[in-house]
C-alpha cells in the first residue's frame, strides 16, 4: 500500500513521549493521530494547504508544555522535531496564522520593542500578566474584569479584538514572595 507524504508525516508524529532525540533528551512533543486529525481539519476550514511549516505551529502550540509562546521559542522547540523545517518559512506562518485569527497574540510592553507570545485561541476570554523577573506569562481569568473592560471601550465606540491583547507587566506572586524587584518600572 502507497503511503501519502502528508500521511508519513503524521506517521512520523505518532512518537511515544519517551522517544528520544539524538542527543538523548525527550522530544518536547508528540502528535497523536487525534492532533493530526485536528490541525488538517483547522487548516481546512481556514481554507490553508497543509503545509509543514503550520502544521508545526499549530502541533507545537497545541502541544507544548509552555501555552503561550514567542516566535523564538516556537523556532527552538521546532527545530527538534523530526519534520524541522525553515526557520524563516516557520515564522512566516506564524504571521499568517495569527493574521487569519487562528492563533491569539500577546504583546508585551517590554525593554525594547517588546515580545509578541502566541497561544491557540481555545481558552475562554482571559487576559494576560507577564513577570519581568521569570519571564512567564500568567493568564487571568477574571470574568467580571474581562466583561468590565469590553463594556467600558464599547461605551466608547471601541470594540477590542479579543486575540490581539497587551499584557500586564510586573511580578508574579511568586517572585515578589523571592524578593524580586520589577526593574521595568525604572
Ligand atoms: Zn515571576
Ligand atoms: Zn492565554
Amino acid at each position: 500500500m502507497k503511503v501519502s507524504a502528508a500521511r508519513r508525516t503524521e506517521l512520523q508524529h505518532e512518537v511515544t513521549p519517551s522517544t528520544p532525540t539524538e542527543d538523548g533528551r525527550a522530544l518536547p512533543v508528540t502528535c497523536s493521530r487525534e492532533d493530526a486529525a485536528w490541525i488538517h481539519e483547522t487548516l481546512r476550514r481556514a481554507g490553508l494547504p497543509a503545509t509543514i511549516s503550520r502544521r508545526l505551529v499549530l502541533l507545537l502550540l497545541r502541544k507544548h508544555p509552555v501555552r503561550h509562546m514567542s516566535p523564538e521559542q516556537l523556532c527552538a522547540a521546532m527545530t527538534r522535531l523530526p519534520d524541522a523545517t525553515g526557520i524563516s518559512t516557520f515564522r512566516r506562518a506564524i504571521h499568517e496564522l495569527a493574521h487569519l485569527n487562528l492563533l491569539a497574540r500577546i504583546f508585551v510592553p517590554s525593554s525594547g520593542s517588546g515580545i509578541n507570545f502566541y497561544e491557540l485561541p481555545d481558552h475562554p476570554a482571559h487576559a494576560h500578566f507577564y513577570c519581568t523577573e521569570c519571564r512567564r506569562i500568567e493568564e487571568i481569568h477574571d470574568d467580571p474584569l474581562i466583561s468590565l473592560q469590553n463594556r467600558r471601550l464599547l461605551r466608547h465606540g471601541l470594540t477590542p479584538n479579543a486575540l490581539v491583547q497587551t499584557a500586564w507587566v510586573g511580578l508574579c506572586a511568586a517572585c515578589q514572595a523571592d524578593g524580586a524587584i520589577d526593574i521595568s518600572a525604572r
